[in-house]
């Protein structure tokens, strides 16, 4: 259709080149003209509103957000008393173009939080302009179409007072299928159209773009999770507004029907006005007018809030409850039947447990099918406890009888109890007992009291419970959801910490001390997703598509499907992951005794002194302490009581640990993202590339503590220039400062021609600080320093670590030393090490991308051109199977710190995968 003439005339005034191209819209007349939207609005319009518009869109796009918006670039009254916008014209394709998944929607929640977010201190008084589309006024819609009236009507009385309790402020309000925009990556790029902007709670703009996205989704309840997970991890949404959002869902989907039918009431012809409303019945008949609990449950459970509000309350109730014994002989010590395997259950002698059931068999009927395609609801809710039929069944708690049942079908649970509850502090919950006799349920009357111990019914056979092998079902609900008799007995793996928080562990009323609880692991994308909202995302992961290890050993670390891959990157499992030497002597200590340093024990001293002879003399008094980090910690203490001074001096680039205190050392962290800069007690030397850079130190060390690096790590694998430690050390000594080495990284044979990294140096620091290696992957650091010092350090205040120095660590850690010595490590490293770099210098002398390949022993590092180039690089060489990581100022180092368990297959596998993935960053590196 061509652009009438005033569009081309005002395109033309404008400065727009090119034919105006028409574009839907609800109340303006828009076209796209090259790289801009004009908008034409008609005489009437309102200033105040246009005003406010762009107003917003300036105040967004000054926000500088990942999500685009567009700004106005120019206006201009048009003849007659209209007057032409023109907006910049944003990238994408439409939501509703294409079918989105759950990162789309992901991404979807994201945009409308950053934006919301920006919004939050807008001020303008237009916002307050009584838009019809403001859900605040959703009520004013009833009577106006029949499909939407019990939603308003449920709104107004239930929702809307609640609603004016949440704070409000400026809201995008209309993130429909037409307005989001889509980038080639395929999730959300930009968002346009603020015409619907106003004033209302958030969680009302989040149930807009719920609303339009679930109209394309077939299991629209749980499908649009991820759009709400999305929008709390930018902006946390409170229980109170998820408690009111899927009300506000339904409300949006009335308040469209009834606003599609006064307009077209008022315009019949314009077609855009239909566009929305595809759907959008269907979805709302399909949702119903209420929200069903469960799905509450879920859009608490997707923001990592337990799902149910009330489970906390009755687990601690039961906690203290004193719930008595359900059948007759005790079930402590009855075996547990584990159903993962093909067998159907034996026939119940004794008492026995079955716990987490996998039985495809089982599971594969229909009847446990759930809403998503192929999903099968396969975990059990409750624990079967094996009986012989006619065996009674006793209340362990006081409750009254809620439902009765009998259900004999196959598969099902033949006779069912359920009892009602309550805490004491008014809150209610169920227990459920299935497959019962037919005469002894029946025997019961909803409303009937029981008292503890009074027998509840008597188990069902074969013939009549279901055609199961004789036994009770007894689950905990801490709502049945309004099913009573038909709640939830098994549930799906997906939505596991949902339905855990509906049955709570049954062992709350058995109290068998080996517990009833299975552990079923969780698949990746919901390891991914938990970890969204319950850890903080300052928290990384390592590569783009993060893995599950579950399994190590040697130098090769397993996925969850057995897939191997070779680590070049743990030197915390030193000798080797699970290394049986190390983890036999740490479980044999485990078992016998851990305790704390009050008390003698042969193994923090003996572990002592076999530490102290890998060291130099005067090194040879030792502090145990449980990391790297709290190693460093008492390092700048012992420092600090030694020279009386809290000066530091550090080198550029440095990290030494996670504490406050070493935060403010780490020039890596300090002047780095988030980080605070340099503190007053801190100075920086240049990271060292000559001999005479040493000379830095000379100039800035004063009074208080060097602290170095024996081998720079994460500033990119750096070896010391020789001679830059001992003249370094000198004039720190000379300026009154110790010389404390860091050999977190570096120490226990790795750099091969030495035991320790300071070695190389030729000095013999005042302080020593452990970490990493030490115990293999368990948790312990040293610090190891000279009589003198530590003399210092007795200032009348006691040093206690409840942890530091217990013998389960010492057990690990001497296991480490033996094993170090027994199978030659220090000799590998130095042999191994030294073919890995030859390797990697012919790589270097090949491919453009490398600038140098440096390091001692197996501690290597491969600098590249440029970030891009490591990071591509390690991204291949792990979909090939190798771990790298990546570090350095630039982050542009590959770094090689494998367990010393690694093999000369392992090299050359390490030099085969390097080659093409460097050919190919080569290609797009500029040297
Ligand atoms: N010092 C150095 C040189 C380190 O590399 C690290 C950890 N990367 C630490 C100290 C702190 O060790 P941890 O994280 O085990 O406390």
């Amino acid at each position: 259709m061509p652009a009438p003439d005033d569009a081309r005339l005002a395109a033309e005034r404008l400065g727009l080149a090119g034919e105006p191209a028409p574009l839907p819209g609800e109340a303006d007349r828009n076209y796209r003209v090259g790289d801009h939207v004009l908008k034409l609005h008609a005489p009437g319009f309102e200033p105040a509103v246009l005003d406010l518009q762009d107003a917003a869109m300036e105040h967004v796009a000054a926000a500088g957000l990942a999500v685009a918006t567009p700004r106005l670039v120019r206006a201009a009254p048009l003849d007659g008393g209209g007057r032409a916008r023109v907006l910049s014209w944003l990238p994408g394709e439409p939501w509703a173009a294409a079918p989105r998944g759950a990162e789309a929607l992901r991404s979807l929640g994201r945009a409308v939080a950053e934006i919301d977010a920006a919004l939050a201190g807008f001020e303008h008084p237009g916002l307050d302009r009584g838009l019809r589309w403001d859900m605040l006024r959703a009520a004013e819609l009833r009577g106006v179409a029949e499909a939407a009236d019990p939603v308003l009507e449920r709104f107004a009385e239930r929702v809307l007072p609640r609603l004016r309790e949440l704070p409000a402020q400026a809201i995008h309000n209309d993130a429909n299928e037409h307005n989001v925009l889509v980038g080639e990556d395929g999730l959300v790029s930009g968002l346009i159209d603020f015409g619907d902007l106003c004033r209302a709670p958030r969680v009302c703009g989040m149930a807009v773009a719920c609303a339009y996205a679930m109209t394309a989704l077939a299991v629209p309840e749980r499908e649009v999770l991820p759009l709400v997970a999305g929008y709390h991890e930018l902006a946390s949404l409170h229980p109170e507004e998820l408690a009111l959002l899927g009300d506000l869902i339904r409300t949006r989907l009335a308040v469209s029907i009834a606003m599609a039918a006064l307009q077209r009431a008022e315009q019949p012809d314009n077609e855009y006005l239909l566009i929305s409303q595809q759907g959008v019945s269907a979805l709302l008949e399909r949702l119903g007018a209420e929200p069903p609990e469960l799905e509450l449950l879920r859009l608490r459970d997707a923001c990592g809030y337990e799902a149910v509000p009330t489970a906390h309350a009755v687990r601690a109730h039961l906690r203290l409850a004193g719930a008595g014994p359900v059948c007759g002989p005790p079930l402590a010590g009855a075996p547990v039947i584990d159903f993962s395997g093909d067998d159907p259950p034996p026939p119940a002698v004794e008492p026995a447990l079955g716990r987490y059931l996998e039985d495809r068999r089982v599971y594969d009927s229909a009847a446990f099918e759930a809403e998503l395609p192929g999903e099968r609801r396969t975990l059990h809710l409750g624990v079967d406890v094996f009986l012989p039929a006619g065996e009674p069944i006793l209340a362990p708690l006081d409750g009254t009888v809620r439902a009765v049942a009998f259900r004999p079908e196959a598969r099902d649970w033949g006779g069912i109890v359920v009892l009602d509850h309550e805490t004491g502090g008014g809150v209610h919950f169920h227990t459920l007992y299935g497959h019962l006799s037919r005469a002894s349920a029946e025997r019961l009357q909803p409303g009937a009291v029981l008292r503890r111990g009074d027998e509840l019914g008597r188990l069902g056979d074969e013939s009549e419970n279901g055609g199961w092998a004789p036994h009770l079902h007894l689950q905990i609900l801490t709502t049945d959801l309004g099913r009573g008799s038909d709640a939830h007995g098994v549930g799906t793996l997906a939505e596991r910490d949902l339905w855990e928080s509906v049955s709570p562990d049954p062992n709350l009323l058995l109290g068998l001390p080996g517990g009833v609880r299975a552990d079923p692991p969780r698949a990746r994308d919901q390891l991914l997703a938990a970890r969204r909202t319950t850890i903080s995302p300052v928290l990384s992961l390592s590569y783009a598509e993060p893995l599950k290890i579950v399994r190590g050993a040697g130098a090769h670390l397993y996925d969850e499907d057995g897939r191997a891959y070779l680590d070049l990157v743990n030197n915390v499992c030193h000798v080797g992951h699970a290394h049986p030497r190390v983890v036999a002597s740490a479980a044999a200590q485990m078992a016998r005794l851990n305790t704390n340093t009050r008390y003698l024990h042969d193994l923090f001293v003996g572990y002592a002194r076999r530490l102290a002879a890998t060291l130099p003399d005067p090194l040879s008094v030792v502090f145990l302490v449980n990391s790297g980090s709290e190693a460093n910690d008492l390092a700048l203490r012992l420092a600090r009581a030694h020279t009386g001074r809290r000066d530091v001096l550090v080198l550029d680039h440095a990290y030494h640990g996670n504490l406050s205190s070493l935060v403010e050392i780490s020039p890596y962290k300090f002047d780095g993202p988030g980080g605070a800069g340099r503190p007053e007690h801190v100075r920086v030397a240049r990271l060292p590339r000559s001999a005479g850079d040493a000379e830095d130190v000379a100039r800035l060390a004063r009074r208080g503590a060097f602290i170095a690096e024996s081998l720079p790590g994460v500033a990119g694998q750096i070896v010391l220039p020789d001679g830059y430690l001992e003249v370094a050390y000198a004039h720190a000594r000379a300026a009154g400062a110790v010389c404390i080495a860091d050999e977190v990284q570096t120490g226990f044979g790795r750099v091969g021609r030495a035991f320790w990294g300071f070695e190389l140096g030729g000095v013999v620091p005042d302080i020593v600080t452990l970490g990493k290696p030490i115990g293999n992957g368990h948790p312990i650091g040293a610090v190891v320093t000279t009589p003198e010092i530590a003399r210092s350090f007795q200032t009348g205040m006691e040093y206690f670590n409840t942890f530091g120095g217990n013998p389960v660590s010492c057990a690990a850690a001497l296991a480490v030393l033996d094993v170090i010595a027994d199978e030659g490590l220090q000799a590998h490293a130095l042999r191994l090490g030294g073919r890995m770099k030859a390797g990697l210098e012919e790589l270097a002398a090949r491919h453009g991308c490398v600038v140098e390949a440096r390091g001692e022993g197996l501690f290597l590092g491969l600098e590249l051109t440029g970030a891009a180039e490591a990071t591509a690089v390690a991204e291949a060489a792990c979909r090939a199977g190798v771990l790298l990581s990546t570090d350095g100022p630039r982050r542009n180092v590959l770094k090689l710190k494998p367990p010393l368990a690694i093999g000369d297959d392992d090299a050359e596998l390490l030099l085969r995968t390097l080659d093409p993935a460097l050919y190919e960053a080569s290609r797009f590196s500029i040297r």
